[in-house]
């Protein structure tokens, strides 16, 4: 085994790298500093971590509606059977259900292609047969094995019908994408009559400027007379056995809340889950991005759209955390200069923001991961996500410290950059200050990439439509990038000196251009909002900006030891031996790159330009150069490294007196990944899920 990292743990080793197969790596991530919070904090951390778990299986329902039944089954077999577990076919069955569990469903967590299992339909009927199980029906089959049956989760290819096309379960199957975006219109014509008004697609009266989260947290249906109607998530709603769950441990925590501000945050977000009021929603954000004062923070909801092709509902996710506070201290000196960045940025004076308001930056550790932030999860969080909301109070923006200190950790040395990156003073520059202008990114990226710059009055908000994700996350980068390279940084003693800024330069675009294709099945395009963003930024300065940045063919020397036969025949072709590289020539001309991109971006942004969104995005973002796509494959598969990778949360071990009372909370990280997903569907599980 390669690049076995590990740290001492008390009397044990600490492996932060765990089991690796398909495509996937997990890791596990350490909570160091749970052990000085107070016992009240453990306590609260631990009632909000179990609301966070209780979420699961509305994510699984979300992401496709056979999803429970397939879990379920797979379970029961994997649990069950006695016969030869170490056969060809069984260990086909076992990849198949790790990757299931990792996606919560049946398609890939981020390409959203279906899986095609490495085993047949009769083999499954054997394991069944075996295991004394009830044979399931043809029609559930039929969508693990018929690969032409709903292909893919999210589709976002222009012009089919996105929703027809994707099989997630945000709207119940034949409802139309025309119908679906008409009935959406019609409600926010409805909120604007009753409360402004809405001309040419644009909201003029200022009340009808703060739009509530039209469709968040309902699925799409047909009544009885076959009209469209909501079906609400709530607890006396669809989802309601979780939702209720959820209820019980939030209404537990409150005793624990480390203010009467943050359990008045919890009684709000209780009274959104029983009610399902959009307007108690914005309530509930609106008090939760003010309660800025509390070391253990959450998230628990419906909260990011990328998971429906229009956008507009939230999958379920919640975690909790609670600050690092020795490197909060690096983001609080960068928020404190929010204004600064505002004013000094190259975006037209119309777009920016006079007062940048309640910008709060954090590095936290991450307690526990839920829903669809588990097992894979962002390293960066920045909510809520309504408009007006943000631009009114403010946002909260994290950092999650512990799990990049984890990926920092299991990447060392794995040879990725020696191979992809053009030379070795260029290695050196990146091993020296790759990790910390990285989170540096992240936290400009967060705190104030996407809280920066204003729509102008009277623009939707959702006027770029599907484009919007690629486009805002856009901004967030440039952002980032224009300014890590500012002399700002280095006074704020943010970047040790001014050439760091050149390790992050390189690897960002290193990636949008080239290593990021790792991550895309040949022949597709690119569909993720932060990768068509990254695709983006890289082949629109690749294209302009020929003077800084180019990508160059270096012709290796074969490496003809220890390769096979048909590999020395491969090698022949000459072409065969070339690399591409990304040769970065002028670091100081990038930078003016970035921000002529920057204001372009905030301006289609500011406006509402969808055209030029979408010439920008599928210019430069979605499309991937075959060739390239192959080499970056072949180089990548040559490495053996997972592309993706997630994490196995900690087991808390609660400790209760004779009377019950919990006296202390300790986190493990002796579970397994299939012992920690067996058990989640045992102590989680809301049969069917209605
Ligand atoms: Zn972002």
């Amino acid at each position: 085994m390669k690049n076995k990292e590990s740290v001492l743990e008390g009397q044990h080793i600490f492996k932060y790298q765990d089991e690796r197969f398909a495509d996937l790596q997990l890791l596990r991530y350490r909570v160091d500093g749970f052990e000085t919070l107070s016992l009240r904090q453990k306590i609260l951390v631990w009632h909000l971590a179990e609301a966070a778990l209780w979420g699961r299986d509305i994510l699984w329902d979300q992401n496709g509606r056979y999803n429970l039944r397939i879990r379920h089954l797979l379970e029961g077999v994997y649990t069950e059977y006695k016969g030869d577990r170490r056969c060809e076919e069984f260990l086909q069955f076992e990849t198949y259900l790790k990757r299931v569990w990792f996606s919560n469903g049946i398609h890939h967590h981020y390409a959203t292609d279906k899986f095609q299992p490495g085993f047949t339909q009769q083999y499954l009927l054997k394991l069944i047969g075996e295991c004394g199980m009830e044979v399931p029906e043809q029609d559930l089959l039929d969508v693990i094995f018929c690969p032409a049956l709903y292909p893919k989760r999210v589709n976002q290819a222009k012009g089919e019908d996105l929703l027809l096309t994707s099989a997630c379960n945000y709207y119940a199957e034949g409802v139309t994408q025309a119908e679906a975006e008409a009935f959406y219109e019609e409600q926010k014509k409805q909120f604007a009559e009753s409360n402004g008004h809405i001309e040419g697609g644009k909201v003029k009266d200022r009340t009808a400027e703060k739009p509530l989260m039209f469709g968040m947290n309902s699925q799409l249906k047909r009544d009885a007379e076959g009209r469209l109607m909501e079906d609400v998530w709530k607890a006396q709603g669809m989802y309601g056995s979780a939702i209720c769950h959820i209820i019980e441990h939030l209404r537990k925590a409150i005793p624990y809340a480390e203010s009467e501000k943050q359990a008045e945050v919890i009684r709000t977000l209780v009274e959104f889950y029983e009610t399902g009021s959009l307007d108690t929603f914005d309530l509930y954000t609106i008090l939760w991005v003010q309660d800025t004062e509390c070391e253990v923070d959450f998230t628990n909801g419906f909260t990011e759209v990328y998971g429906d092709p229009l956008g507009l509902k939230a999958s379920w996710e919640g975690y909790v955390n609670f600050l690092d506070r020795e490197a909060t201290q690096r983001t609080e000196r960068m928020s404190r200069e929010a204004q600064w960045f505002e004013d000094n940025s190259p975006v037209d004076k119309r777009f920016k923001k006079t007062e940048c308001r309640g910008v709060t930056a954090k590095v936290i550790k991450a307690a526990i991961l839920g829903g669809d932030l588990y097992p894979s999860s962002a390293i960066g969080i920045n909510l809520p996500n309504s408009n007006w909301v943000r631009e009114t109070y403010g946002s909260k923006s994290v950092t999650i410290g512990n799990l990049t200190h984890a990926y920092d950790e299991a990447a060392r040395g794995n040879g990725f950059r020696e191979e992809f990156v053009i030379d070795e003073a260029t290695c050196q520059l990146i091993d020296k200050y790759g990790n910390v202008c990285d989170d540096l990114h992240t936290d400009l990226h967060e705190c104030l990439g996407h809280g920066s710059g204003r729509i102008l009055p009277g623009v939707d908000p959702d006027a770029l439509k599907a484009y919007g994700s690629t486009i805002e996350e856009a901004r967030a980068d440039l952002f980032a990038l224009y300014f890590l390279a500012n002399k700002k940084m280095v006074e704020l003693n943010l970047t040790p000196n001014d050439e760091a800024y050149k390790a992050s330069y390189y690897t960002y675009l290193m990636n949008g251009l080239l290593t990021q294709l790792v991550r895309i099945e040949p022949g597709n395009n690119i569909e993720e909002a932060h990768m068509r963003n990254r695709s983006l930024i890289a082949h629109w300065v690749l294209k302009h900006y020929p003077d800084a940045v180019a990508l160059r063919t270096i012709e290796k020397e074969p490496e003809h030891a220890g390769m096979s036969a048909e590999g020395l025949e491969a090698d022949k072709g000459g072409k065969k031996a070339e690399k591409h590289y990304l040769e970065v020539k002028d670091y100081e001309l990038l930078r003016k790159a970035f921000g002529e991109l920057l204001a372009e971006i905030q301006r289609i942004k500011s406006e509402g330009d969808y055209k030029a969104a979408m010439e920008l995005v599928e210019k430069y973002g979605v499309k991937v150069d075959n060739d390239i796509h192959q080499e970056i494959l072949k180089r990548y598969r040559a490495l053996d490294l997972a592309p993706y990778k997630g994490f196995i949360n900690p087991r808390y071990e609660v400790k209760r007196d004779a009377e019950g009372n919990i006296v202390d909370v300790t986190p493990h990280y002796d579970e397994t990944y299939a012992q920690q997903m067996l058990r989640y569907s045992r102590e989680y599980s809301c049969e069917g899920l209605k």
